[in-house]
Order: structure tokens, then sequence, then C-alpha cells
């Protein structure tokens, strides 16, 4: 099979294509515009493979889509591009609008037109797989409660809310135009390649340089975790067995307060690191608490239930297995850190290097 997977130079998009290559027969064509969040390296050791191919294409261009179908007919798609950063959709949130539902739009009509250019078995086999986040169904405060797959959606910033607009059209074009759609949502992923900014990375290379630690409000808020290779397994599993115009929750049983995770990355930098940086007494000592984000969600919980029961799939990564993987991976590959923190691995790239 041939699978066409947007934003697929991203975080999570690069572990689907490392899990593809590296564990299936499948092909790969990546599509993926290279924003600031988009890096070729890591995709490095896959890129090689005569199953790979890349596209630099913006999911809103609709002509280049179409070409891009017309090339490649897949056999399935995995929609991943997206502006996923909830900091950045409140300073800016235009990008936000533009690509996560104009994009989703656009990319649901070319789909649409190859759909039904299409027959036979490439016809009744096809699937377009969107992938979402458990931010859609807003802020579970003060409950026990679990998300599940028929919570209703209140989002609470740019971010979660430009993703359940995408999520509604995806699922009008099945309902409307038949369109064989079905959708995942998961909870917080972590793990190898993920972008600097996001918070375990980010308290990860600030501990490592004796920076401060710098945590929201009373770090308090509660968020379920999921290591990205886990991620990476569920979603070739919904797309591959998934049933037409369901969706499909995904989460890994681990919900931590942002503080205990914080607190979990610096005792493992305790055991691996020892040699703390000049002035660093213990890594603890650089948690800083920093005025809260706006609108910040308090609890996110996720009941994944369903994903195992009807296909069988479950994390194989506790909390703690996954993130002593991720800090012993950052240790491990300054190369491609120091390349994005640097911005040489962008800079390159535009050709301004
Ligand atoms: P990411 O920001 O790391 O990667 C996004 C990718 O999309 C990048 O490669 C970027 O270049 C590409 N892209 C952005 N705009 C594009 C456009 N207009 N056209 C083509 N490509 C474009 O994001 P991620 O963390 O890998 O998330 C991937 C998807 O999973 C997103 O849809 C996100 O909403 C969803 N998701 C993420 C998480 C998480 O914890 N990171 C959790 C649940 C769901």
């Amino acid at each position: 099979m041939k699978i066409l997977v947007t934003g697929g130079a991203g975080f999570i998009g690069s572990a689907v294509i490392r899990h593809i290559v590296n564990n299936t027969k499948d092909s790969v064509v990546i599509l993926d515009k290279l924003t600031y969040a988009g890096n070729l390296e890591s995709l490095q050791e896959v890129a090689d493979s005569d199953r790979y191919a890349f596209e630099q294409v913006d999911i809103c261009d609709r002509q280049a889509l179409d070409n891009v179908y017309v090339e490649h007919q897949p056999d399935l798609v995995m929609h991943l591009a997206a502006e996923s950063h909830v900091d950045r959709s409140i300073d800016g949130p235009a990008a936000f609008i533009e690509t996560n539902i104009v994009g989703t739009y656009t990319i649901l009509e070319a789909t649409r037109a190859y759909w039904n250019s299409l027959d036979g078995d490439k016809k009744s086999g096809f699937r377009f797989h969107h992938i979402s986040t458990d931010e859609v169904y807003g802020d579970l405060e003060g409950t026990d409660d679990l998300f599940t797959e028929t919570t209703s959606y209140e989002p609470s910033s740019p971010y979660s809310a430009s993703k359940a607009s995408s999520d509604h059209l995806v699922r009008a074009w099945y309902r409307t135009y038949g369109l064989p759609v079905i959708v995942t949502n998961c909870s917080n992923n972590y793990g190898p390649y993920h972008f600097p900014e996001k918070l375990i990375p980010l308290m990860i290379l600030n501990a490592l340089e004796g920076k401060a630690l710098p945590v929201y409000g009373n770090g308090m808020q509660i968020r379920d975790w999921l290591y990205v290779e886990d991620h990476a397994s569920a979603l070739y599993t919904v797309v591959t067995k998934g049933a037409v115009g369901e969706t499909y929750n995904i989460g890994g049983h681990n919900e931590k307060a942002n503080i205990d995770v914080v607190k979990t990355i610096c005792s493992l930098l305790e055991e691996l690191v020892p040699n703390k940086p000049d002035g660093v007494a213990v890594y603890e000592d650089l948690i800083t608490y920093v005025t809260d984000r706006p609108g910040h969600d308090v609890r996110y919980a996720i009941d994944a239930s369903k994903i195992d029961r009807e296909l069988g799939w479950k994390p194989a990564e506790t909390f703690e297995s996954g993130l002593r993987k991720t800090v012993e991976w950052y240790l491990n590959n300054k190369d491609w850190w120091s390349r994005v923190l640097d911005g040489s691995y962008s800079r390159e790239r535009l050709g301004t290097e």
C-alpha cells in the first residue's frame, strides 16, 4: 500500500513515517510545507528507503494537492499537517485558522475529487484519517470524568478551536459526500524529535544548560501523556483496521500534573547527568513559576478503551519508561536539537547558509 502522510516532517508525522518504513512493507509519500516545525533531519534514518518520497506542499494549495494525488495515487491518507502549539495560537491565531481550518477544507476537497476518480477495490479500500487532539473536548476541571468519543466539544484556545473546526469539517464530508473518513483524538505526546518549545524537551534542555524551568501557574494542570511511538503504532492500526465514519480516542493512561512531570525529569537528570552546570545544586532548584497561560485548561483525561476493545491497541510504554527513553534520547542526540535551537536546520533549507 501507498500511504500519503501530511505533516510527515513534524514531531508525530516523522514518528509515523519511521514506524511505517521500519515495520511494514508499505510506501510513504510525505506532504509537508516545512514550516518552522517541519524538520527533514527527523527523517534521516528512513529517507534512503525506496519506499519513501517527499513533496514540499502547502495543504492550502489546491492545485499542488491535485498534482500530488495524480502523481502518487495513494491508497490511504493520514492527515497530520497542522499548526500545533497552543502558545503560538494565542500570540498569532491567523496561521491556525489558515492551515487547520482552510487547509483541512482544501485537502478534503482535493481528496474527494481524487476518491471520486477511483474505482473498484482502490475506491472501496480508500481511507482519509484525520489526526486530532483531546483538547477539542475542553476542560475537565473539578470532575473525575474522562473524555469519550461522544463527549461534546468545548475548545478553549485558538488552537483547540481550529482543530475542533477541522474535526467537524471531516465528519461533514463523510456524512454529506460519503468520503470514507476516520478521526482520532489523542492526548499529549512526548518522545524523540520533539520541538524544544514543548514542555518536556524544553525542561530537559533548559536544565542541561542551567536555565530556569518555567512552570505555568501552580503547575497543577493535569494532562494524559502518550509516548510518540505508541501514538504512531495506534495511528497505523486505525488507518489500516479502523471502521469508516468512526472516532477513536487514543491515550496513555498516564494522568500527570505538569509540576510532577518536571520533577520526574529533574530526578532522571540527577541520575543520568550528575555533573550539573555551574551554580546548580539540584535540578529542581531551577523550577520557576510563571504567570499562567490565558484560558489554560486544568485537566484533560482520556478514555482510550474503545481502540483497545475494537482494534486491540494498547500503549507499550508506561510514563516512567517512555520518559526515561526520551531523556536518554535528548542526551544522545545533541546534533539534532542543537541545530534546531540555533536555527541552522531551517536556514540551510532556505538556502541562507
Ligand atoms: P508539529 O507542529 O510537530 O508538526 C506539524 C507538521 O505540519 C510540520 O512538519 C509542519 O511543517 C507541517 N505543516 C504545518 N502547516 C502546514 C501546511 N499549511 N501545509 C503542509 N504542512 C504543514 O505537530 P505534531 O505535534 O507532530 O502534531 C501533528 C498532528 O497531531 C497535528 O494535527 C496535531 O493537532 C495532532 N496532535 C498533536 C498532539 C501532540 O501532543 N503533539 C496530540 C494530539 C494530536
